[in-house]
């Protein structure tokens, strides 16, 4: 005869080394127990790259809108662009000068210069072509319409700048200061194709071609969270026991330094009420949720009391610093949860964040640029984990110098470092003199 039990358990806390386990079935006393285990336990420890396919999974693509040029800056195209006009779209004068037929000033020399009439001004914008006869000159402004007639354009310079009559004192070569439609972009041609970053250059190509509103896709809209009783809004006063509060800050400059937009919700204390309803007041809206804190092996873990139950997996990751991490979907928006100390919150955004938040957006170069530099010094690291020392590249030396040591709290040697140091997760010494790989924070 067969006992049967069912239980649910749900919990932070393990219970067998099991998270999370929908039903239990016992068998009766004086037989081997049959356990049919329903888990969503995350493995116990996941690998860096792992934990990064689990995040850059949360965030598809963004939806493409049409942005005016001036919102559009960091952007990626998410259509070619095609010429609706040719560049330049007429032929012009490249300088300030005459228009002529080089034939009339053939033998124009300092010495002798050749006078001619002068009887039209063409400014630059000036709509209507007025002809040029031959044995005359128009005076003519850089960017304004070549004459019908005109072949050549006499710098200002080579002239004494008359304005009913001219003498021109060199001669000039047909085509000379003269700007051809369509040399630099013919019209209907793909000027930038899908996947184009638009920094300055493109987005005045795009303006040239006149398109206002480029097809991009939008920026990923990130609530960035801080959760710690300890914590206060830098600018007030501090007690002993409280710290100012750096992680939202930071973070949210990270997003927009990233291209996407941050949010940032005040930060709460450890509260599990108050995490949860400032979350759900904020939910709606936004794409990803980013937390720090709260997610360590403590009491008071509020991030992850409230998240453990609403979808979001918990797993340690092998790397140092940045441990404890968190990832899935709240009512289908992307949460991701990082460690509290500021250095791990801000190396697991670069390790996780920032190449899903580009790749979301369509960024063709999702991660920071990756050189290999001579180590200046020894260096350890934990047998199985990847870390992710700060450092600072030293050009004259043609060397990468560790700024602080591993600590996951020293933000003052984060703040003066302009790359990460990654030793792999096999390695456990480097020597100095031997080749790291870095990645480059900065330009
Ligand atoms: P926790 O994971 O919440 O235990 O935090 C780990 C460490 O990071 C503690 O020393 C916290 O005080 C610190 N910390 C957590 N959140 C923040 C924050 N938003 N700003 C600055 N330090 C923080
Ligand atoms: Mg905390």
């Amino acid at each position: 005869m067969f006992e049967l039990l069912q239980q649910r358990y749900t919990g932070a806390t393990p219970l067998w080394g099991i998270t999370r386990c929908d039903w239990l079935s016992l068998a009766a006393p004086g037989r081997m127990p049959v356990v049919a285990v329903e888990t969503s336990q995350a493995p116990s420890i996941r690998s860096v790259d792992e934990h990064r396919r689990l995040v850059a999974g949360l965030l598809g693509p963004t939806p493409v809108e049409y942005r005016p040029l001036a919102a559009a800056r960091g952007l990626v195209l998410a259509a070619d662009l095609v010429a609706a006009v040719a560049l330049p779209p007429f032929d012009n004068s490249a300088m300030d000068g005459y228009a002529v037929r080089s034939v009339d000033v053939a033998s124009a020399r300092s010495q002798a210069p050749v006078e001619l009439p002068v009887p039209e001004d063409v400014p630059a914008g000036r709509l209507d072509s007025p002809p040029l006869r031959p044995g005359t000159a128009h005076r003519i402004m850089t960017g304004a319409p070549m004459p019908p007639g005109a072949d050549a354009v006499v710098p200002v310079e080579q002239t004494d700048g008359g304005r009913d009559r001219v003498r021109v004192g060199a001669s000039v070569a047909p085509g000379t200061n003269v700007r051809h439609l369509g040399e630099d972009v013919a019209a209907g041609s793909v000027v930038l194709p899908a996947g184009t970053v638009l920094g300055p250059a493109q987005l005045g190509l795009a303006a040239a071609v006149g398109v206002g509103t480029p097809p991009v896709r939008r920026p990923p809209r990130v609530l960035v969270m801080s959760t710690g009783s300890e914590l206060v809004e830098p600018g007030q006063p501090l007690r002993h026991g409280q710290i100012y509060e750096s992680n939202g800050t930071m973070l949210a400059a990270a997003v927009a330094e990233a291209g996407a937009e941050a949010t940032m919700a005040r930060f709460v204390p450890d509260d599990v009420a108050a995490f949860g309803e400032r979350l759900d007041a904020e939910l709606a809206g936004v794409d990803l949720v980013l937390t720090s804190g709260g997610v360590s092996a403590g009491a008071y873990e509020v991030v992850k009391d409230v998240f453990t139950d609403r979808g979001v997996v918990f797993s340690k990751v092998a790397m140092q610093p940045g441990m404890p991490q968190g990832a899935g979907r709240v009512n289908g928006v992307a949460v991701v949860t990082l460690p509290g100390n500021p250095v791990s919150a801000l190396v697991s955004f670069e390790v996780f964040l920032r190449p899903a938040l580009r790749a979301a957006m369509g960024h063709p170069h999702p991660s920071r640029p990756v050189v290999s530099v001579a180590l200046s010094e020894t260096l350890d690291s934990p047998a199985g984990r990847r870390q992710f020392r700060r450092g600072r590249l030293d050009a004259v030396h043609g060397t990468v110098v560790p700024e602080g040591g591993p600590g996951s709290h020293l933000l003052g040697a984060l703040a003066r470092s302009d790359c990460l140091i990654v030793v792999p997760e096999q390695t456990t010494h480097v020597e100095a003199g031997e080749a790291v790989e870095v990645w480059l924070l900065e330009g």
